[in-house]
């Protein structure tokens, strides 16, 4: 099977901002911020959504979480706050089939999502 854009950004095949990286997940730069602070974190295994992980997979999903929680507050977004986002499937707006939580912060969140 053909490797996923992200897959091709964690093998270093194409650039990115990368603002994290330990074993098993990479922060990284959106290359079109919706926020002032737009980051995307990804499990370096490829589940190509959240609706398609597995029981096995619920460590790394939770270190993934306490790492976008990390990354945001690095990125100083804590004391203002900061939204994670996970579009799964086509309803949900999802384009790249590797899992990915949005980081967005540096402005103010309008609810309902459009
Ligand atoms: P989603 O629509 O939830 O699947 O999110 C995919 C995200 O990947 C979008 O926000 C894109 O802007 C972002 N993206 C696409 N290509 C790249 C790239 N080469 N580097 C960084 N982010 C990218």
């Amino acid at each position: 099977m053909s490797k996923t854009l992200f897959e091709k950004i964690i093998a270093r095949e194409i650039p990115a901002a990368i603002v994290y990286e330990d074993d098993s997940v990479l922060a990284f730069r959106d290359i079109n911020p919706q926020a002032p602070t737009h980051v995307l974190i990804v499990p370096k295994k490829a589940i190509p959504r959240i609706s398609e992980a597995k029981t096995a997979d619920q460590q790394l999903l939770g270190h993934l979480l306490l790492k976008a929680a990390e990354v945001a507050d690095k990125l100083g977004l804590t004391p203002s706050g900061y939204r994670l986002v996970i579009n799964n499937g086509a309803d949900g707006g999802e384009t790249v089939e590797h899992l990915h939580i949005h980081i967005l912060g540096g402005r103010h969140m309008a609810w309902p999502p459009g």
